[in-house]
C-alpha cells in the first residue's frame, strides 16, 4: 500500500532523512520507534506534504500512485491521514465546522455527494461516542483550551470521521494518562484495524503497543530504517534501549 524507497529530505538545508526505505502492506500496523531527533516527525511531515520539507531523493508510492507528486489536499482525498505530535489550535473555527468542511471537500474530490448538516452531526455523534468524547467538545473551537489528552482524543474523532485508508500517527500517545491512552489506543484499533487499511504508528513507548499491537516494528535512526522486526523488537527496545539493541544486532 505504501512503498517508501531510498527517501532523502532536508529542511532549511539540513539533511534529515537519509535514504529511508520502508513498506507497509494493507492490513498492517507498522510501529516506528527511534531516538529523539532521528527524523520520525520529519517522515510524517514529508508524507503529509508539509511546506518547507524538501525531498532530495527517492520515491513514495501510495496505492500505486506517486504520493510526492500530490498536493496535501490531494493526499488527504486519496485516503492519507496525518495525526500530529502537537495538534494545532484554530481559534474561530468550531470542530464541527472544521470536520464537516474537511470531510465534504474530500468527498467532493472523490466525486461523492456532500453530507448535510444533519447527516454530519449523526456521524460526528457516533464517532465521538466511540471515543468517549463529549459532544460539547465538538462544538468548541478546534483544540482551543483543550488539555493534551483532549487534543489527542479529538484527533481520533477527526480520524474516525474522515475514515482514512492510511494513517500516519506521530506520538499520538505523548501526554496521555493511562485511561486516555487506552481510549485512544482502542480508537486506533476500532477505526484502523482493517484488512484494507494501513497505519504507521510512531511512538516511543511499549505501553501504546500493548493496546495497539503492531504487526511490524522498525527502528528509525539518523534518518533511515536500520532494523525491522516483529512486536518482540519493541519489547527489547523497552528493556535494553536503542543503543544496546542496535549494537547487538549490527
Ligand atoms: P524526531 O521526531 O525523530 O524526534 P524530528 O524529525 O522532529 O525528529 O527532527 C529530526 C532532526 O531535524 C532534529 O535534529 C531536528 O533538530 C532537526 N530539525 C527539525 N526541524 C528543523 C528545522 N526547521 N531546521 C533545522 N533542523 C530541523
Ligand atoms: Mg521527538
Ligand atoms: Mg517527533
Amino acid at each position: 500500500m505504501l512503498i517508501i524507497e531510498n527517501l532523502s529530505a532536508e529542511i532549511d538545508g539540513k539533511q534529515i532523512l537519509n535514504g529511508l526505505t520502508l513498506t507497509v502492506e494493507a492490513g498492517e500496523i507498522h510501529a516506528i520507534m527511534g531516538p529523539n531527533g532521528a527524523g520520525k516527525s520529519t517522515l510524517a511531515y514529508v508524507l503529509g506534504g508539509r511546506p518547507g520539507y524538501e525531498v532530495t531523493g527517492g520515491s513514495v508510492t501510495f496505492n500505486g500512485k506517486d504520493l510526492l507528486d500530490m498536493d496535501p489536499h490531494e493526499r488527504a482525498a486519496a485516503g492519507m491521514f496525518l495525526g500530529f505530535q502537537y495538534p494545532v489550535e484554530i481559534p474561530g473555527v468550531s470542530n464541527v465546522q472544521f470536520l464537516r468542511e474537511a470531510l465534504n471537500s474530500q468527498r467532493k474530490a472523490r466525486g461523492e455527494e456532500p453530507l448535510s448538516g444533519g447527516e454530519f452531526l449523526k456521524l460526528a455523534k457516533e464517532k465521538a461516542g466511540l471515543l468517549k468524547l463529549d459532544m460539547d467538545m465538538l462544538k468548541r473551537n478546534v483544540n482551543v483550551g483543550f488539555s493534551g489528552g483532549e487534543k489527542k482524543r479529538n484527533e481520533m474523532v477527526q480520524m474516525g470521521i474522515l475514515d482514512p485508508q492510511f494513517a500516519v500517527l506521530d506520538e499520538t500517545d505523548s501526554g496521555l494518562d493511562i485511561d486516555a491512552l487506552r481510549v485512544v489506543g482502542e480508537g486506533i484499533n476500532t477505526i484502523m484495524r482493517d484488512p484494507a487499511k494501513g497505519v504507521l504508528l510512531i511512538t516511543h513507548y511499549q505501553r501504546l503497543l500493548d493496546v495497539v499491537q503492531p504487526d511490524k516494528v522498525s527502528i528509525l535512526a539518523k534518518g533511515r530504517i536500520v532494523e525491522t522486526g516483529g512486536p518482540e523488537l519493541a519489547h527489547r527496545l523497552e528493556e535494553e534501549g536503542y543503543d544496546a539493541v542496535m549494537k547487538e544486532d549490527a
